[in-house]
């Protein structure tokens, strides 16, 4: 592959661009998708350390894979790291050493604008524009691609539709501030129906549920599993049913994954999973 031409030619002395090698051996944009839709993730010996904190490692040698179209839920005590696999998915961080593949190809040879379009964030505070609620669940998406149609799909999938056509200009209202005159259940399922939107293969979810109450909450678990039916899906899941559903559980503790199973396996294997179980306290945010 490219990435294994040297970028330095030690005869000549010479050193070439790096900027030039870099940018040859990236991945076209038809690549990048088709490779997120088809391929397994792996995160492979993943060391980190935050730029400002170099002298703390966060994660010490972290292994996960992440099947193709199906659901990992991660979860674990307050500062394992779990959020900081979510930036490095992301690739708002590079790790220290260690990779992350897709289909086997490392995430640097991706370019990072079309990473960005294959990967779908979801988290506990949605960023809302202050828009309609309409271009709110179109925002980022380019024009042409949009139609009025697929924004009400997307709407009553996300089980948000109902709610924005009892508003009084219906989907052209505007949210407000940050999106301040919705509950934050609505918020979510405006940030979940964008994310049906964009289609993306890839989703990454911070599911947290601890302001929304009970209506609220079956409404966005009910979105939310649509949302991840045939993604890549990684989850913090906070809820019980989330974890029991997803096809894996990794429990992250102390910058490595130190369980890794179905609910059932973790459960007999009796360890630190099974007590998080027994407290009903699955993940900290
Ligand atoms: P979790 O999501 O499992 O609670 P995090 O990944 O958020 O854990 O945090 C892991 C550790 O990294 C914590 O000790 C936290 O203080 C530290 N940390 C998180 N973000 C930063 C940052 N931007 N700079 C330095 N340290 C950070
Ligand atoms: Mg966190």
């Amino acid at each position: 592959s490219n990435l294994a031409t040297p970028l330095v030619n030690d005869s000549s002395g010479i050193t070439p661009k790096r900027s030039i090698g870099y940018m040859s051996s990236l991945k076209s944009a038809s690549d990048v998708r088709s490779l997120a839709f088809s391929g397994d993730i792996c995160l492979e010996d993943l060391h980190f350390s935050y730029p400002l904190r170099p002298d703390m490692e966060i994660l010490k040698g972290l292994d996960l894979k992440l099947k193709c179209g199906t659901v990992t839920a991660l979860v674990g005590p307050s500062g394992a790291g779990k959020s900081t696999v979510v930036q490095l998915l992301a690739r708002f961080y590079e790790p220290t050493s260690g990779r992350i593949t897709v289909a086997g190809e490392d995430l640097r040879s991706f370019d990072k604008s079309e990473w960005a379009r294959v990967v779908s964030i979801v988290n506990q505070e949605p960023v809302l524009f202050s828009v309609s609620v309409g271009e709110n669940i179109a925002y980022g998406l380019p024009d042409e691609y949009v139609s009025k149609e697929d924004v009400i799909k997307a709407a009553k999938a996300a089980n948000v539709h109902d709610f924005i056509i009892s508003l009084p200009q219906g989907y052209d209202t505007l949210v407000g501030e940050r999106g301040g005159l919705l509950s934050g259940g609505q918020r979510q399922r405006v940030a979940i129906a964008r994310a049906l939107l964009k289609n993306a293969p890839i989703l990454i979810l911070d599911e947290a549920t601890s302001a929304l109450d009970t209506v609220s909450e079956r409404l966005v678990q009910d979105a939310l599993n649509v949302l991840m039916k045939g993604r890549t899906t990684l989850v913090i899941a906070h809820r019980l049913s989330t974890v029991q559903n997803a096809n894996q559980i990794a429990l992250c503790s102390d910058g490595k994954i130190s369980e890794l199973g179905t609910h059932l396996e973790l459960l007999e294997k009796n360890g630190q999973y099974a007590s998080l179980v027994g407290t009903q306290r699955l993940a900290f945010e």
